[in-house]
């Protein structure tokens, strides 16, 4: 039934399993047969895969043990029972849900990019597994030239009527179609690629414009890039999430973006025209004379442009004064000799009281 060896692994039966399971599970598969062939495989499966069930099958084959038919296991929520349930309990008043088109599920992607990649948007080539219509049936389970036939258990409606006799009388129940699951069309001619799902699993090589301005959780959604979606329903969608790797010179805060700047005490003292870099390459910078530890300058529009809107963010670059940590001896000689000018600063700071 699954198609494995009697020697297979575990994880080889597993595997087998699954792919049967996707294959013909109801929700993927129209075709009138899948429901009975994703019973037996669920069976197959729960029998092989306990030790004590596998015993008593190899002893006394097939419908060894009681109750083999499990419920949804492995994420599959087997809803052929809730047709059984329906038939028994719901009433001639409520018929059931026919079951409609599902949007298929999203998928979500995490892409590293760089603080300049961020900055100024990017184009980044993704590679995603993803469930897609059957090229080869463009999705409708049928073989090519053939097309899904009025499911001739219910006469094309996706329900039946009962007339059912009960202690309390003679009711109608309306229950879903068992054999075409509420779709009122079943497929004869399966296509040969997808065996009657009408979905395929493919990898796909994509291609994603990250704006700028994106920061770290930023997601970026591609609509209808999820997986298919089933019985005509729309594709779910692709959600890019960004992680922005830090910058070595670069902090950024918001859209503005913070810069530290070493400059020595003369340089401080006396003011000077430096280079700092920003984001958009080097940029002069003024120091006036006497600027303290701490100064904050301000470099307008170099910082992030905004995602959302025009502009950009700026930049801050914070001074901060670096006392050499060793002195040659000529500039030994000429700071004690400077020094001599200037007065104790706690001298200083009496004359100013
Ligand atoms: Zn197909």
């Amino acid at each position: 039934m699954l198609g494995v060896s009697r020697d297979a692994t575990d994880e080889e039966i597993k595997k087998a399993f699954r792919k049967l399971a996707f294959q013909y599970h109801p929700d993927h598969n129209r075709n009138g047969d899948a429901e009975a062939r994703f019973k037996e495989v669920n069976e197959a499966y729960q029998v092989i895969s306990d030790p004590e069930k596998r015993a008593a099958y190899d002893r006394y084959g097939h419908g060894a043990g009681d109750g083999l038919f499990g419920r949804g296991f492995e994420g599959f929520e087997f809803t052929g029972f809730g047709d059984i349930f329906d038939a028994f309990f719901g009433g001639g008043t409520t018929g059931p849900a026919r079951r409609g088109p599902q949007r298929g599920t999203d998928i979500n992607y995490d892409v590293p990019i760089s603080f300049e990649e961020a900055a100024f948007g990017c184009e980044k080539e993704i590679n995603i597994q993803r469930t897609e219509a059957c090229e080869t049936c463009s999705g409708t389970g049928a073989a090519p030239g053939k097309e899904p036939i009025r499911c001739p258990n219910c006469n094309g409606s996706g329900q039946v009527r009962r007339v059912q006799q009960s202690i309390f009388g003679r009711f109608t129940n309306i229950a879903v179609c068992p054999q075409c699951h509420g779709e009122g069309r079943v497929i004869r001619d399966p296509c040969p690629e997808c065996r009657g799902s009408g979905r395929e699993e493919k990898r796909r090589r994509i291609s994603v414009k990250i704006p700028a301005g994106v920061d770290s959780g930023t997601q970026v959604r591609i609509r209808g890039g999820g997986d298919a979606g089933t019985r005509g329903g729309p594709s779910g969608d692709l959600y890019v999430s960004l992680a922005v790797s830090p910058h070595d010179l670069f902090v950024r805060e918001g859209d503005d973006v913070h810069y530290e700047l070493a400059v020595n005490f003369a340089q401080a003292a006396l003011g000077t025209e430096v280079e700092v870099p920003t984001l958009d390459g080097p940029s002069k910078l003024k120091i006036p004379a006497g600027s303290q530890t701490d100064t904050v300058f301000k470099i307008k529009h170099k910082g992030i442009p905004h995602l959302h809107g025009r502009g950009r963010g700026d930049q801050f670059v914070r001074m901060h004064v670096e006392t050499p940590d060793s002195l040659s001896k000529k500039q030994r000689q000429l700071l004690q000799e400077l020094a001599e000018t200037f007065e104790p600063a706690a001298e200083k700071k009496k004359k100013q009281k």
